[in-house]
């Protein structure tokens, strides 16, 4: 049986497929919770089953390519280009091309 959880939370338990790459051996570090703490900013935590190392990390929106069709009057993110963007996101990388994802998918 599990335990009941207030309707108006902002805590929850995310499926195991969802997970960041462990800042200390790169497997995945599975986010186990989260907290919405500002429409656009949620705190979580994560635990690496490989290395054990146990963490918390930041996510937040900062920019919108597309306007969403149910928009948040709360909500107001930057506009940008998606294709100056992308250039933008790897310039800084060895050869110009993606790393490996922050966020790993359930694969
Ligand atoms: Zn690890």
């Amino acid at each position: 049986m599990s335990t009941p959880v207030p309707a108006n939370t902002t805590t929850r338990q995310l499926p195991l497929g969802v997970a960041l790459t462990c800042p200390h051996c790169g497997s995945r570090a599975h986010i186990r919770t989260s907290k919405l703490v500002t429409e656009i900013y949620r705190d979580a935590w994560a635990l690496c089953t490989c290395c054990g190392f146990k963490g918390r990390a930041h996510v937040a929106w900062d920019a919108e390519v597309n306007p969403s069709l149910m928009p948040n009057a709360r909500v107001s993110l930057p506009r940008i280009e998606y294709r100056e963007a992308i250039e933008q996101f790897f310039a800084d990388t060895q050869d110009g091309k993606p790393q490996q994802d922050l966020f790993l998918s359930s694969g």
